[in-house]
């Protein structure tokens, strides 16, 4: 049997007297899961006070009743993680709410903290290949913390929030570090195609990586990015809403509202919920329309986060209009607003989702929103309400059939008051069925059972990160280190050497020179750097070192013994070059920042420093064209790393390589390059060479190092190895 291993900021139960377990939506989800998989919780236990005795017996109690393993935190780190970090900065802005943010760098740390602390809980548990799923913005370094920790286990995160525009999200202080803790998962879910299409655009802009649709690519791993919209727990309310207490609940209702219409709203008290804007339109409404006598409207304010100031503050707003909107248009038959400050019995929040008229549910924006869909399914047979649903609410995307209104408008959500109550009754039927059964099929339990299945499923690319890094050393001390005639072929740019926005600015710093001089004075390596980069480059930088050069991906080349170029095919046909020119100058001017750039036997389009999703889709759509107009010309297209470069055929590095290794009878070859045009010599297939691909994406290298630091302390090792010299 599967482990899952939950991991949310709470576990599910509230520690008191007695340990009470909680049915929040979350919970019933992970229901259907528990019959399929060894399942276990990891989450904070709440506010416990006490000595670690009684902690210690409490994680035993929670272990032993349900499989809960909890985590215990300080004050301080509630008051930072929690209260700073979690509520007063990345939940204001993963909603948009900018002015809400506020930053404190100890918020960070201790949110950092925190995630490690989860981390140690997980992996107090955890054994290989477990299926870890973890939730929400409380938690989003804990992918990366863990896949650094245990790199076998299988990771997904998923937000249940929305991911906001990467105008926003650029906001935010710790943007890259909490980005790259996101795709340490394997697969990372959002609730609407809309949010992962921002999660991508973040991807690209904060950390330069270009993904697919439904994929990142990353060195060791990729991360598989998808929509799972959450649904709500039907099997709950079902139970529900055929018990006593519910039916008592609902005849209580009627006679108190008979013959009025209700409109309902319920919701935590946010400011993302759009509760003043609703009173506005409801005070609008009234104003307008009449009916005071007849019409309630119903809020179930549940208090939340009552420690953040802009809660209270939220409070006082809201309490203020709801006093202004009766004290004006209560009647001696009726107080318009009903407005109740608290959690209610879960049979009366039933027994009003069935008999309101009108749901009313208009946040400024919602991750998903279920008290939407909650409302949809306790409708019963006899009753066709209607559901007034924000566009910005992530069910807005599911549920069609609802009136869709702006929240921001006020006028527009009194008139969709005014159609709800003129809707002719077959058409609220239609309407309801339709997004019934959509909320009925597609409810939690299966939302739990898609992601987890995606998850667990051996398709799922999972490749240990250090395990390749071990692989790689042992296979060099094998096959390299104990041979006669050994050669190295490295590329420089992006593999010996960060890429930098201008190619300029890529001189070899201090440790590289260090490194460089090491591998000139080592005389039992021979030492090829092999580049695209112009001859001139290539003498400026690397004539002072004993190292062999090849410039232009091999057009030339310069032996360690002479400063003489000589062109390895000379009778190359480069007649060509001029059609690619005038091509390539026709995307510049319509690219700022991008340039030409024309060496001897190739020309290359630059794009490193525009704007990188127009640039993107602009290479894209040049490559295609390439393709088809240069089909009969003797030439390659490589798209590589902000580059289109059209190069002749009749040289690269792969034909190069192979040309030096039979000259000089190599035993032994390790190659590194980390682009397109690298591949050609990873393609070669000869057992002698030894591959490997600097940085992400697909390659034909046999292995895979994350950077160029890591390249070089490798290239450190090899040189000890075979200098005799053990770690
Ligand atoms: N809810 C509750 N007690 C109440 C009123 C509402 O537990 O008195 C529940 C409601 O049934 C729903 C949840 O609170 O499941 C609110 O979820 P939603 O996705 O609408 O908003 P969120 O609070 O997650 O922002």
């Amino acid at each position: 049997m599967q482990t899952v291993i939950n991991v949310s900021n709470r576990l599910p139960v509230t520690v008191g007297e007695t340990l009470t377990k909680s049915s929040g939506g979350l919970v019933g989800a992970m229901d259907g899961l528990k019959q399929i998989y060894d399942f276990k919780w990891v989450g904070w236990a709440g506010d416990v006070t006490g000595n670690s005795a009684n902690k210690k017996q409490i994680a035993a109690e929670l272990k032993a009743r349900f499989n809960y393993y909890p985590v215990f935190l300080t004050k301080k780190e509630v008051t930072d993680y929690y209260t700073g970090f979690s509520n007063s900065s990345m939940w204001p802005l993963l909603h948009y709410m900018t002015t809400h943010a506020r930053y404190e760098e100890r918020w960070f740390e201790q949110y950092r903290r925190v995630n490690h602390i989860f981390a140690d809980a997980v992996l107090d548990i955890a054994r290989e290949g477990d299926n870890v799923w973890i939730h929400d913005y409380h938690l989003m370094l804990l992918p990366a913390i863990l896949r650094k920790r245990r790199p076998s286990l299988k990771i997904g995160f998923f937000l249940h929030t929305p991911f906001p525009s990467y105008e926003v999200f650029r906001c935010h202080p710790n943007r890259t570090e909490v980005t790259e803790g996101m795709l340490g998962a394997d697969l990372i879910g959002f609730h609407t195609f809309g949010y992962l299409r921002h999660f991508r655009s973040s991807v690209l802009r904060i950390l330069g990586i270009e993904s697919e649709m439904y994929r990142v690519p990353g060195t060791f791993h990729d991360t598989i990015i998808g929509v799972y919209p959450i649904g709500i727990n039907t099997d709950k309310f079902s139970r529900e809403l055929s018990s006593d207490a519910y039916r008592k609940s609902l005849n209580d209702l009627r006679k108190a509202h008979s013959g009025k219409k209700i409109v309902l709203s319920v919701e935590r008290m946010d400011y993302t919920k759009g509760i003043p804007r609703r009173l506005d339109a409801i005070e609008r409404y009234l104003q307008a329309d009449g009916m005071r006598d007849d019409i309630v409207f119903i809020f179930i304010n549940v208090p939340s986060r009552e420690s953040v100031r802009e809660y209270r503050d939220l409070r006082r707003q809201v309490e203020q209009k709801v006093s202004k909107i009766n004290g004006r248009y209560s009647t001696t038959k009726n107080v318009p607003v009903h407005f109740i400050y608290r959690s209610i019995d879960f049979s009366e929040l039933c027994a009003l989702y069935a008999i309101a008229d009108v749901a009313l549910v208009t946040p400024l924006i919602d991750g998903m929103n279920l008290v939407a869909k909650e409302y949809l399914f306790c409708q019963q047979e006899d009753k066709h309400g209607v559901l007034i649903l924000s566009e910005f609410a992530g069910a807005a995307q599911e549920l069609s059939h609802a009136s869709i209104v702006n929240p921001y408008n006020i006028g527009d959500m009194v008139q969709s008051l005014r159609e709800a109550f003129n809707l002719p009754e077959e058409e609220r039927r239609v309407r309801l069925e339709l997004m019934k059964q959509r909320v009925t099929r597609h409810n939690a339990r299966l939302w739990a059972k898609s992601f987890i299945r995606d998850l667990s499923s051996e398709t799922l690319p999972h490749k240990a990160a250090s395990a390749v890094a071990e692989d790689l050393e042992s296979t060099v001390r094998k096959k390299i280190v104990p041979q006669k005639r050994v050669a190295i072929f490295l590329d420089y740019d992006g593999t010996l050497s960060e890429l930098k926005p201008k190619p300029s600015d890529a001189v070899p710093d201090e440790e590289l020179d260090g490194l460089l001089r090491k591998i000139s004075e080592v005389a039992t390596v021979e030492t090829y750097l092999i580049s695209g980069r112009k001859k001139e480059d290539m003498d400026r930088w690397f004539s002072k070192y004993h190292l062999n050069l090849i410039a232009e991906h091999g057009y030339y080349y310069r032996t360690s013994n002479s400063s003489e170029w000589i062109t390895f095919n000379p009778n190359a046909d480069l007649s060509w070059k001029n059609q690619i020119k005038d091509i390539f100058r026709l995307y510049a001017e319509t690219i700022p920042g991008s340039f030409v750039e024309e060496k001897t036997s190739s020309v290359v389009w630059h794009y490193r420093r525009t704007d990188p999703e127009l640039s993107t889709i602009k290479a894209n759509q040049l490559v295609s064209e390439l393709y088809e107009m240069l089909s009969n010309l003797p030439v390659e297209i490589h798209h590589g790393k902000k580059i289109v470069e059209v190069n002749s055929t009749k040289v690269n590095k792969g034909i190069v390589m192979e040309y030096f290794i039979s000259q000089n009878n190599f035993d032994a070859v390790l190659c590194a390059g980390d682009d397109e045009t690298d591949e050609n010599m990873f393609r070669m297939t000869d057992d002698r060479i030894v591959s490997v691909k600097v940085g992400s994406g697909n390659t034909d290298a046999s292995y895979q190092l994350p950077n160029p630091r890591a390249l070089r302390s490798f290239i450190e090792k090899l040189l000890r190895w075979r200098r005799g010299e053990n770690e």
